[in-house]
């Protein structure tokens, strides 16, 4: 039992520091500790732990919060987050399933989730939302890096050291948290290429960790070292979310619903003319095995969301609405030097066409800002006094240098 802080000249029973030079020593039952001792401890303990929770079923979110959460983070997408939230709830859990001893119980499968949509529309935003939201560790990897195993490269463990890295070596916090592959088109077969290092090879690799096996994992390769250190981890609760562009996925698509628009009755509007990604909201698994993933690896991914391409309001929205929204950062850094900063709103419109041209999505309107900012970030610190600053629509579109309006002159 704590008794509290002492007078008189005693020693913290872990460090031997007398009460004199130290801040606070406490006393227990025939123990003292002092606060430096009380504050390592906690931060061995944080380390520990890793800081992570793994959502039990009592404090996991449901759907509908899974879904506001991601509302405030991501613009649009309102299928995608209704998905992944229903996803991810089942996948949690599932992982919360009490066991059973009963032979006829249910065994709950696992979902891995396979996001497509063009570059720029949020996937990448959405698995590090979700990650958040849950407090369990996120990886992200591009699978353009990985190879099969003996190949010049990255393994396909490193994606589980690059989960167990961000679990701050947690791993039974890693064994519960997610990763996310970025650019998993690319690895799809291509027929063309005669001995396909990249692209089946590393499928087949990665079909191991999807579905749920122990991995022994090296810590370290260090050539001095007799043993590298290796640990072995679990990958059945790992949640595995595989994202990509599929660019001409919507020909494969398209290839097929023609086929079926044969015979009477049937709708010969051509979908070519909508855009490209309402076509992919039709995907079934047969186009993804004729874009080249082994129908294994299709297999392991049976939850598909697809996301749709961003346009003018959308990106509009994700300047402004989202809770750290690009403006709000600027807005911020500004106040912090006394200056009211604001944008017309011809001007957020110049920014997002700017940004739609570039074909990257939402991903332009950052380096788009920096432009615009350069020399405002530039001068406001130095001005002293207050200052406000308002872009215009010239500002953007003529690469002009917007004016500052210094309180008090005129
Ligand atoms: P990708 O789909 O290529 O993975 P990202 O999620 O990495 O795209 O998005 C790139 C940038 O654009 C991120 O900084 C993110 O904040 C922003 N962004 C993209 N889509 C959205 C969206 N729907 N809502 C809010 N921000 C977005």
């Amino acid at each position: 039992m704590v008794k509290g802080s002492v007078s008189g000249t005693f020693r913290c029973s872990f460090c031997g520091k007398t009460n004199l030079q130290v801040n606070r020593l406490i006393q227990g039952n025939g123990a003292y500790i002092c606060d430096n001792c009380v504050r390592l401890c906690n931060e061995i303990i944080d380390t520990e732990t890793g800081g992570f929770d793994s959502p039990d079923s009592a404090s996991l979110p449901k759907p509908k919060k899974i879904f506001a959460t991601l509302d405030q983070y991501v613009i649009g997408q309102h299928e995608a987050k209704k998905t992944l939230a229903v996803a991810v709830y089942n996948h949690y859990k599932r992982i919360g399933q009490p066991k059973s001893k009963s032979r006829d119980a249910v065994e709950l499968q696992k979902s891995n989730i396979l996001m497509i949509g063009p570059t720029g529309s949020g996937k990448t935003l959405l698995a590090q939302t979700l990650a958040n939201l849950l407090n369990v560790p996120l990886a992200i990897v591009d699978a353009n890096s990985l190879t099969e195993a003996g190949y010049v490269g990255e393994d396909v463990q490193d994606v589980l050291l690059a989960l167990i890295q961000s679990a701050s070596g947690d791993i039974s916090a890693a064994e519960r948290g997610i990763i996310y592959i970025d650019e998993i088109d690319k690895i799809a077969r291509k027929p063309s290429v005669n001995r396909d290092i990249s692209g089946e090879g590393v499928q087949q690799a990665l079909l191991k960790i999807l579905e749920g096996s122990t991995v022994n994992v090296l810590l370290s390769n260090n050539s001095h070292q007799q043993i590298p250190e290796s640990v072995s981890i679990n990958t059945k609760n790992i949640l595995f979310i595989c994202g990509g562009a599929f660019n001409e996925l919507d020909k494969v698509i398209e290839a097929r619903t023609k086929g079926n628009a044969m015979g009477f009755g049937a709708n010969i509007s051509s979908k070519a003319d909508k855009d490209p990604t309402a076509l992919l909201k039709d995907v079934m698994p047969d186009d993804l095995l004729k874009y080249g993933l082994i129908p294994e690896f299709v297999g392991r991914l049976p939850i598909i969301v697809t996301l749709d391409a961003l346009d003018e309001k959308a990106l509009i929205a994700i300047l402004t609405k989202p809770k750290n929204a690009l403006i709000r950062q600027y807005q911020t850094l500004m106040e912090m030097d006394n200056a009211e900063l604001n944008f017309e709103d011809e001007a957020l419109a110049a920014i997002a066409r700017e940004a739609l041209q570039r074909g990257t999505g939402a991903r332009g309107l950052r380096s788009i800002l920096e432009r615009v900012m350069r020399n405002v970030m530039f001068e406001v610190p130095s001005v002293g006094g207050s200052t406000k600053v308002t872009i215009t629509r010239e500002d953007v579109m003529f690469n002009k240098e917007p004016t500052l309006k210094i309180e008090g002159s005129s």
